[in-house]
């Protein structure tokens, strides 16, 4: 498993930020533990390409990881594109022209309620018959109404959730029409929480599991952080397989765990400014780059930085957007922060360059990979005016 540390050998002086630097040696480090996994539990392995996208690099996952699952239509081109192997996808509410078009390649189509399914199942299996996709496998996203999520926008199970169909709400019928149950209630969590989730999942739909023949416990799970107990989790899948002899494949889902601690963001310091405290202002953004320190919101580790007023210098971190909330933290340095200084903030290929947005025209960053072996920093992608324009 890859822990968070600075792309080792990398001259980060030479480096155009603001960038996002995959670790090609941390993701295969993450990538071998998954296969592991994959191996000791007879689980298969799917990238949730929500949380990491960057086909750039498709060719290394897909090494050991043999499908992707999608949220919609979009993310499932990419993947039949770039991944290829096993396209799962999954939307609360598929439009039927997408449902057409996924009916023609995907491996699962999973829906999010009985009408969905009643309203597309039939027509998905035709079209993947007369498209020559005949091994196509249908879905339904469950409820299990048990997470561990405290962070509400983050938790499918909180009340009111639309993720998901409830057991109340579906008729007997519907399991005869569909090849796998599918739920997902956790985020960044360990296999006890999965263990609790799928006692709930039994109690709910016990019953009917004998009724179809794969199952998928969605994702969430934080397989490659230090401290993960992936024996609980190859216990768990191998119980199930054992209690239900007519499910023939259990999937796993998870995004983050694929990309966790693979990855940097590198940004410059543009300007320091005082307003009772020091201020620096950072060639990137927050909102635009790393929206989930505003929104979960959390505290970005950056390397070689310490808590306010842990070591001599203080400075609140800023963007250059102009939203007065574009700031990152408060953090201290050994030396006072100057233009030109590079700040490395750890843990950043996750849900990140998914979610950049050109909000106030600020360009997106660079996508770039660094080899440590062959000392080589690749830059995939760069962006300018025309991102900007082309979303408006
Ligand atoms: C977000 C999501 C995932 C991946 O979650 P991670 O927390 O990144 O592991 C998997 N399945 C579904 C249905 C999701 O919505």
């Amino acid at each position: 498993m890859a822990s968070a540390a600075v792309p080792e050998g990398l001259d980060f002086s030479k480096v155009s930020t603001p960038a996002y630097i995959v670790d090609l040696s941390k993701l295969e480090e993450n990538l071998r533990l998954l296969a592991k996994v994959e191996e000791e539990s007879g689980a298969r392995i799917l990238l949730a390409l929500k949380g990491f996208s960057m086909y750039g690099v498709f060719g290394l996952v897909n090494k050991y990881l043999k499908g992707t699952t999608s949220s919609g239509i979009n993310e499932a081109l990419l993947a039949k594109e770039y991944f290829g192997g096993e396209v799962h996808v999954y939307n609360p509410a598929f439009e039927r022209g997408e449902l057409e078009e996924l009916a023609k390649f995907a491996h699962t189509i999973v829906f999010n309620s009985q009408r969905q399914v009643e309203k597309y199942a039939g027509l998905a299996r035709k079209i993947a018959g007369e498209n020559g996709n005949e091994n196509l496998e249908i879905g339904l996203r469950v409820n299990p109404e048990y997470a561990e999520v405290e962070t509400d926008i983050y938790n499918p199970c909180a009340p009111g959730s639309r993720l998901g169909a409830l057991r109340s709400e579906l008729d007997d019928s519907v399991f005869g029409k569909i090849d796998m149950l599918h739920f997902h209630a956790m985020c960044e969590q360990n296999s006890d929480v999965l263990g609790r989730i799928l006692a709930h999942f039994e109690k709910k739909f016990g019953d009917v599991i004998g009724k179809v023949k794969k199952l998928n416990f969605g994702g969430g799970h934080h397989i490659t952080k230090p401290g993960y107990d992936a024996a609980k989790l190859v216990g768990l899948v191998k119980g199930f397989y054992k209690r239900y002899p007519n499910i023939e494949k259990i999937y796993l889902e998870p995004g983050e765990a694929i990309a966790l601690n693979t990855g940097v963001f590198a940004s410059r310091v543009m300007e320091t400014v005082k307003n009772g405290c020091d201020i620096a202002i950072l060639d990137c953004s927050a909102t635009c780059h790393m929206p989930d320190v505003l929104e979960m919101p959390y505290r970005p580790q950056i390397f070689g930085a310490g808590l306010p007023g842990e070591k001599a210098h203080t400075y609140s971190l800023g963007g250059r957007s102009c939203l007065a909330g574009d700031r990152i933290g408060d953090y201290s340095f050994d030396a006072p922060l100057g233009e030109g200084d590079i700040l490395v903030f750890g843990d950043m290929a996750h849900y990140t360059m998914v979610k950049t947005t050109t909000f106030n025209g600020v360009n997106l960053p660079d996508i770039a990979t660094w080899n440590p072996e062959t000392k080589e920093y690749k830059v995939l992608k760069s962006f300018g005016y025309n991102e900007f324009k082309s979303r408006i």
